[in-house]
Order: C-alpha cells, then sequence, then structure tokens
C-alpha cells in the first residue's frame, strides 16, 4: 500500500507526507507547529495561561464541596 497525501507545511510551504502517525500534521515539524503556534498565542495574548490555571484548579475545587 502507497496511499499518502501530500501537504504543504504552513509554516514553511515544504512538501510533507500526512502521516497518520505524525504527531505534527500538517507541520512538517515540531519547530514549525511552535512557531505557528506562538504566532497565534501572540493574536490571543489577554489571557495569561499561569492565571488561567490557577483559577481553573480553585474552580474544580469548589465544584467538588
Ligand atoms: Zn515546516
Amino acid at each position: 500500500m502507497s496511499e499518502e497525501t501530500i501537504v504543504n507545511c504552513p509554516g514553511c510551504g515544504k512538501a510533507v507526507i500526512w502521516n497518520e502517525s505524525s504527531p505534527y500534521r500538517p507541520f512538517c515539524s515540531k519547530r514549525c507547529q511552535l512557531i505557528d503556534l506562538g504566532e497565534w498565542a501572540a493574536e490571543e495574548k489577554r489571557i495569561p495561561s499561569s492565571g488561567d490555571l490557577s483559577e481553573s484548579e480553585g474552580w474544580s475545587e469548589e465544584q467538588e464541596r
């Protein structure tokens, strides 16, 4: 079986074989994925992740009681 889907990496435009076992698809590598996620995060930079984490922790604690 040689069924391969080729996609272009959104990060660098390189041709990437879409593999079900690839954790970084549709990116060619983890680096391109991180770069893309970083750009996305920079646009939505309004919620600090650390503050958000502790807040949801306290919330789940309250729910238990
Ligand atoms: Zn890439």
